[in-house]
């Protein structure tokens, strides 16, 4: 696993700006973070194993750009569900929309 700072870095290298709610982030752990190629958006997937995010799933899909957030019950779900934000985050749904106008 990444430590924070290593991910921060990494962030920094991609020209993005670091997000806010750090402190509720730290005691999660990030799973994976990449660009969903429909929107363009930051999605994160997080293991929830302490219950910071409550105990509806240990997994969470996270709109990072829109702050959307997700929960289940499997990483697998997780994962998917993250490189599609646009069925769960409305602001993606949005922009997922007028792309599809313009292509
Ligand atoms: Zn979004």
């Amino acid at each position: 696993m990444p430590t924070q700072d290593e991910i921060m870095a990494a962030i920094k290298q991609i020209g993005l700006q670091p997000v806010s709610e750090k402190k509720k982030r730290q005691k999660t752990s990030v799973v994976s973070e990449r660009k969903a190629r429909s929107t363009g958006a930051v999605i994160r997937v997080l293991d929830n194993r302490r219950n910071e995010w409550g105990q509806e799933g240990r997994w969470i899909s996270e709109c990072v750009a829109h702050g959307s957030v997700v929960q289940h019950g499997t990483r697998r779900l997780a994962v998917t569900w993250a490189s599609e934000p646009e069925t769960w985050c409305d602001e993606c749904q949005q922009i997922a929309r007028s792309r599809r106008k313009i292509d």
